[in-house]
């Protein structure tokens, strides 16, 4: 009968994933002297230093099996904006080279993800790939700055904290749901048109959009404790002493990366807001039967209780993984302190390199790489506003040639060219110069296929899709859209299939959760399964659950009464000896 359907135990679900480091374990800086030098003493010859860094990989290879790495696919997936420029990434190379001078150990391996974002952010995570927003290359005023950022970064590799400890392990699937969450949430913001409101959020809380994965590359950041941080701090100064850098701007960069961090904690809380006002919004959704029952009623209190704390535990474990521990006078204090005690105060540091940091980011082909990625943003953010003279005014300076180098801007433009100038052919045009990269999100294969779609061109919607799976080396972005191809083209058996991979992806069940948490509802075959069989239009599972049942029928009539009895007595004589 009436079952309580809870949301919450979702969130208890969370596993916080114990420490299995192999290699050698960096013991705690010393009372005295120098961290680098305590630290150079132990992994100075030792060639496991780093441990086994394939190990997290090769999980990763089990899910996706692309062309892309794993380790960069799962961002592709999530739609995070990639900026591709060998000029950037040889600058950071070049200041990385410099900063481990004084590094004795094995040298790290380590990679760059440049992303669209246009806060300042940068963070390890478990694969040693070193992100770094867009945001923050526009932010920083010398090469010094930068190298701040870069030492303090590296510090957690050599440290091994990303081994330790990683948000995806930590909260692998609660940074989804809030992400989720939020677009579902600012879905209801931006749609004025209330009739429209469920099936905008809706749509976009299951395939995602542009700003899931901002969003999701926001909570995604991952927090160390108090004392990872102080460690990576101290060696990150070690770092810059050593190779040279005025490690005063470190101080300057803490600065910067603390505003950031707190305008992270005033978005978490509007999308926490815009959260429980769509959750209030649906709130008659979680009341069935007789509303004058007391039962009922207190099911549906119990419901919608259970929905809310769940959304605000979510968004409280992340807002408290992202707590910066120490405040920002404190770190600043923690490393004069130490610069103190450990260089006796420290020389007179050299000036800060302006020079070279304006060749190669604010000048050339970087400078407009990165102007054109912040039009880009302001357009994709406009249009999600319906802000249509902003982004109108943005899609100017978006710089036509990047858009197979950075991500952003063939979204943007092509979204433009989509909701505004209403030009599907150039919008086409558009996405598949930006999917000849192996880069692009998983956006930009789905909305060409939408395009192809809207065309009658289930071919070309398919072979999009296939080009996406192929990269990214995993289906479950691509199921919907397969679904309507297929059906498209009456390859009925095939979409049929696909709608019940929809169903197969148990794991994604965070995107259920979040959409059923808004939408007040508990349907038994889950979000992705409803919104595919949306897509192929009939239920295929009840579909061909009546006709085994129609068969399993008919066989028994067709059965002859003598084998019938026999079967039954076989039946009871099993019974009898397990009983
Ligand atoms: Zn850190």
């Amino acid at each position: 009968m009436n079952r309580i359907h809870y949301f919450l135990p979702g969130v208890l679900l969370v596993v916080v994933s114990a420490c299995v480091t192999t290699g050698v374990k960096p013991t705690a800086p010393p009372q005295q002297g120098i961290y680098l030098d305590h630290l150079n003493s132990q992994a100075r010859g030792s060639a496991d230093w780093f441990g086994d860094l394939d190990r997290e990989r090769t999980k990763l290879k089990k899910t996706y099996k692309g062309t892309v790495a794993p380790e960069l696919a799962t961002y592709l997936e999530k739609d995070v904006y990639l900026v591709e420029s060998d000029g950037i990434e040889a600058y950071h190379r070049k200041i990385l080279d410099r900063l481990l001078t004084g590094w004795e150990g094995p040298r790290p391996e380590v990679s760059f993800i440049f992303e669209s974002d246009e806060n300042m952010n940068a963070y390890v995570d478990v694969y040693n790939q070193i992100h770094v927003s867009t945001g923050l290359l526009r932010s920083v005023e010398n090469e010094d700055q930068l190298a701040s950022v870069l030492a303090h970064e590296i510090s957690h590799v050599l440290l091994k904290h990303n081994q330790q400890k990683s948000a995806s392990k930590v909260i692998p699937w609660s940074i989804e749901m809030a992400g989720t969450l939020s677009v579902a949430a600012a879905g209801i913001a931006y749609n004025k048109d209330k009739k429209q409101k469920y099936a905008d959020y809706a749509e976009k809380a299951v395939i995602g959009s542009q700003s899931l994965g901002m969003a999701w590359s926001d909570m995604l950041a991952p927090s160390w404790s108090r004392n990872y941080e102080r460690e990576a701090d101290r060696l990150g100064l070690d770092l810059l002493i050593r190779a040279d850098y005025n490690y005063e701007q470190f101080y300057a960069t803490i600065e910067k990366l603390h505003d950031a961090s707190l305008r992270r904690s005033a978005r978490q809380e509007y999308f926490m807001g815009m959260t429980v006002a769509a959750l209030k919004g649906s709130k008659s959704k979680f009341y069935k039967g007789d509303p004058n029952d007391k039962k009922d009623k207190m099911l549906g209190d119990l419901k919608y209780l259970a929905a809310s704390s769940f959304a605000a535990l979510t968004f409280n474990k992340i807002a408290q993984a992202n707590v910066e521990h120490d405040t920002r006078e404190q770190r600043i204090d923690a490393i004069k302190t130490y610069l103190g005690e450990a260089y006796d105060g420290g020389d007179l540091p050299p000036e800060a390199d302006v020079t070279s940091y304006k060749k190669v980011l604010r000048q050339g082909s970087a400078s407009r790489i990165l102007d054109a990625d912040l039009a880009a943003i302001k357009t994709i953010k406009a249009l999600n506003e319906k802000d249509v003279s902003t982004a109108k005014r943005q899609t100017k300076s978006l710089g036509w040639g990047f858009n197979g180098a950075v991500n952003s801007v063939g979204i943007a433009q092509s979204s433009y060219k989509t909701a505004v100038q209403r030009q599907p052919d150039s919008a086409i045009k558009t996405l598949r110069r930006l999917t000849q990269s192996e880069f692009a999100p998983a956006e930009a294969y789905v909305k060409l296929s939408d395009l192809y779609l809207q065309k009658r061109d289930p071919e070309s919607a398919k072979q999009v899709l296939h080009q996406g799976i192929n990269r990214i080396g995993r289906k479950y972005r691509f199921l919907p859209n397969l679904v309507s191809a297929h059906k498209m083209a009456g390859e009925t058996k095939q979409a049929e299939d696909y709608v019940i991979e929809c169903q197969e992806h148990n794991p994604e069940r965070n995107m259920n959760l979040a959409q059923r948490a808004l939408a007040g509802t508990k349907k038994s075959k889950g979000g992705y399964y409803s919104y595919c069989t949306k897509k192929l239009g009939y239920d295929v599972l009840a579909r061909r659950e009546q006709e085994a049942r129609r068969q399993a029928q008919q066989r028994k009539a067709n059965t002859p009464e003598s084998v019938k009895k026999a079967s039954e007595k076989l039946d009871k004589m099993l019974k009898g000896l397990f009983n």
